[in-house]
């Protein structure tokens, strides 16, 4: 990488490394927790004439208050938490949940200001953080991973941060966080309290998720995206449920016209589908239980996961196993936890090859 020498970079981005998961071409790719399944072929037909019928306005620009997306995103967490009773007013979206969080972070964040998250976590986490002057604060995570509501609680009193990032169910580790842990981070806490629940359709179903806990509370905001179990990671559409006056923060720092009229198109058109879209849950849920049944077969030490995705532990060599899948065509993840790799849940198929492949090591 460049350093930067010539250029007159800010200061506190020199040194600093980029996000980076490898983009190679390989037959089997388990490594950034996409859903591997294509999407259904009548849908995306549907979705195709949407986007077909916003190309003959594209001479104007898309409405910058994305309302009919809006309006559709509450449709969408109404039906999973009836009780919430979300409006247009409560969601705002963007890019990808990434930029959800950068906003999120150039409005409550910045310089002279702090994130309290809790690693190993998303790694965005905390490069939006430096990216925008934040801040972050490194917190620890009880056994296995956990989080309980005094471990937050103690973090945060000794810290006290301006945002507090959590993330449900953790990425890398997959492990599920109680909606007491959340209560008591925001208990806690006087900022705005994040729940970056990127991967929370593959928790169980019948349990509550943290839009659930967003009535009166009005620094609580729940990250999601449709880039995992929506199988819409090419689209780059995220979103966010909060209370109305984050939409007006987050207004102040958005860019016009940040959503393009293609974009919206294509993400309301698949909300129309969202049973068809989220068909194949169920089965990564399977291929993830399997993964965990399998790998602890063969020896490794695989942990709890409410996601699409399974750490585990008892690798010898990492990036030797890496190495030698790659080999194969079957690209994983070392997240740089020591003994650790992290195994994207696919389809049956994939999962096959992975695991016949990892057996043969
Ligand atoms: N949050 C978490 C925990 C993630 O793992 C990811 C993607 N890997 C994201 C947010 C960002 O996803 P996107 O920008 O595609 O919505």
């Amino acid at each position: 990488m460049a350093d930067f020498s010539q250029l007159p970079i800010r200061d506190d981005l020199r040194g600093l490394t980029p996000y980076g998961a490898p983009q190679n071409t390989v037959r089997v790719a388990l490594n950034v927790n996409e859903n591997t399944h294509p999407i259904p072929e009548d849908v995306a037909r549907d979705i195709v004439e949407s986007i077909a019928g916003a190309i003959l306005t594209v001479n104007r620009y898309p409405d910058r208050e994305f309302t009919e997306l809006r309006e559709s995103l509450a449709r969408y967490l109404n039906e999973e938490t009836p009780d919430a009773q979300l409006g247009a007013d409560h969601i705002w979206a963007a890019n990808g949940s990434n930029e959800v969080l950068q906003q999120i972070l150039q409005a409550f964040g910045g310089p002279g200001r702090t994130v309290l998250g809790f690693p190993p976590t998303y790694s965005m986490h905390s490069i939006i953080s430096a990216g925008t002057g934040t801040q972050w604060i490194a917190g620890e995570r009880d056994e296995q991973y956990t989080l309980t509501p005094e471990t937050v609680t103690r973090w945060i009193e000794q810290t006290d941060p301006d945002l507090v990032f959590l993330c449900s169910p953790n990425n890398p580790t997959g492990t599920p966080l109680s909606l007491e842990t959340i209560e008591a981070a925001y208990a806690a806490s006087r900022g705005i309290v994040v729940v970056d629940e990127a991967y929370a359709e593959f928790a169980p179903s019948e349990l509550p998720t943290a839009v659930s806990l967003l009535e009166g509370r009005e620094r609580l905001i729940v990250s999601r995206t449709m880039s995992k179990a929506f199988a819409f990671a090419g689209a780059r559409v995220g979103y966010l449920a909060a209370d109305p006056a984050v939409s007006d923060a987050l207004r102040l720092v958005r860019l016009p016209y940040h959503l393009s009229a293609l974009t919206q198109a294509a993400a309301v058109a698949a909300l129309r589908h969202a049973p068809e879209m989220l068909a194949m849950v169920g089965d990564i849920r399977e291929q993830r239980d399997r993964l965990i049944v399998e790998l602890e077969k063969l020896g490794y030490a695989p942990l709890p996961s409410w996601s699409n995705f399974v750490l585990f532990g008892g690798v010898d060599d990492p990036n030797a196993v890496f190495e030698a899948l790659l080999e194969q065509d079957i690209l994983i993840r070392d997240v740089g936890i020591p003994n650790h790799l992290r195994v994207t849940a696919g389809t049956a198929a994939e999962t096959t090859v992975f695991l016949e492949a990892l057996a043969r090591l």
